[in-house]
């Protein structure tokens, strides 16, 4: 599972998918955004607009889906409940990976029920430039014990390790620096896959 807000999905998000489909043997990556994600801002566009730019994105690349549960619940996104329902549509034997940017691992603490993720899922976290910070002493408690050194480790077991993983091509691609740069009209090329770019600006989303 790699949740987010994806407004909008940008190619830091869909090549670290890639990689971390890759680094890490899944046989999928479910690309899931969230409806009201609980600790920011409301999105810029409607979860059908995020969801169907991530559709584009997505494209036809092997092993990464868009997965619409979180938009489809009543309610906030909390990840203990999505992962719960990836548990009851997998089994008790598959093994979970939830990733994550460094950035969101930070405050991983504030989430709902935190400890719950553990027991469902791996987490895996993935390096981000420019999101280096030391870890609060609430999130070093919650992931006390709970590292491992690498990918076979973490996958002898379904749930419960932590990994950080420096993926091959890290990018310092954000997507408040998109949203920024459309309300300004200035050029996405390169920072998007180019049928997102073209339904972005073909519907004049994210502009003032
Ligand atoms: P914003 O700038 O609006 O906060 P974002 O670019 O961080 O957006 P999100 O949708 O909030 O994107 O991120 C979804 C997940 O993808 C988070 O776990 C985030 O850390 C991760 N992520 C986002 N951009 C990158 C990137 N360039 N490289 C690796 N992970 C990323």
């Amino acid at each position: 599972m790699f949740g987010g807000t994806f407004d909008p999905v940008h190619l830091g998000h869909l090549r670290s998918a890639v990689e971390l489909h890759e680094a890490l043997g899944l046989d999928r990556v479910h690309l899931m955004p969230a409806k009201a994600p609980p600790l920011r801002g409301a999105p810029r566009v409607t979860g059908e607009q995020r969801l169907a730019l991530l559709r584009l994105g997505i494209g036809d690349t092997p092993g990464l889906v868009a997965d619409d549960r979180e938009l489809a619940r009543e309610g906030p996104s909390y990840s203990a409940d999505t992962l719960a329902s990836l548990r009851a549509e997998f089994g008790a034997g598959a093994r979970l990976v939830m990733a994550l940017g460094h950035d969101a691992f930070l405050r991983l603490a504030d989430w709902h029920a935190p400890e719950r993720l553990f027991a469902l899922a791996h987490l895996v976290v993935v390096d981000r430039p420019d999101h280096a910070a030391p870890l609060a002493a609430p999130l070093a408690r919650l992931i006390e014990g709970r590292e491992v050194a690498d990918v076979a480790s973490l996958m002898a077991r379904p749930a419960g390790g932590l990994l950080r993983l420096r993926l091959p091509s890290r990018m310092a691609i954000s997507a408040t620096e998109v949203r920024r740069r459309l309300e300004e009209g200035r050029s996405v090329r390169y920072l998007l896959p180019e049928a997102v770019e073209r339904h972005i600006l073909t519907h004049g989303l994210y502009r003032r």
